[in-house]
């Protein structure tokens, strides 16, 4: 199950830039997550509720995002909804992906001493 991994990931890179901004703790955690990033959402929180132990995450609540699956035409940039023939009606050129894959950390409130 890679989204263990994936978790672990954040969870540093999280603590990364806690640390960077002081903090003493992490209050929300919000990751985007697309429905082509190849995550299973349930197994992602599943690992976090695992992972996050002794973190400075401890008490933070996770929230999943998501996103809309987006393709774009290379030739004129425009955007193609899922669902569609997946090239350009202008142009007949193949659509590139534009989104609905990511996976990213999207927002983290942190609990910041006042004077450091
Ligand atoms: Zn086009």
């Amino acid at each position: 199950m890679h989204e263990y991994s994936l978790v672990q990931a954040l969870l540093e890179r999280v603590e990364e830039t806690a640390r960077s901004h002081h903090a003493t703790a992490v209050h929300r955690v919000t990751v985007r997550i697309g429905p082509l990033a190849g995550v299973e959402r349930d197994l992602f929180h599943t690992a976090y509720q695992i992972c996050r132990a002794g973190t400075l995450c401890g008490a933070a609540e996770l929230v999943i995002t998501g996103e809309d699956v987006v393709w774009r035409c290379e030739a004129c940039g425009a955007e193609i909804r899922a669902g569609n023939v997946l090239a350009c009606p202008t142009c007949g050129w193949p659509a590139r992906l534009a989104g609905g894959d990511a996976l990213l950390l999207e927002r983290l409130e942190l609990e910041v001493p006042s004077h450091v």
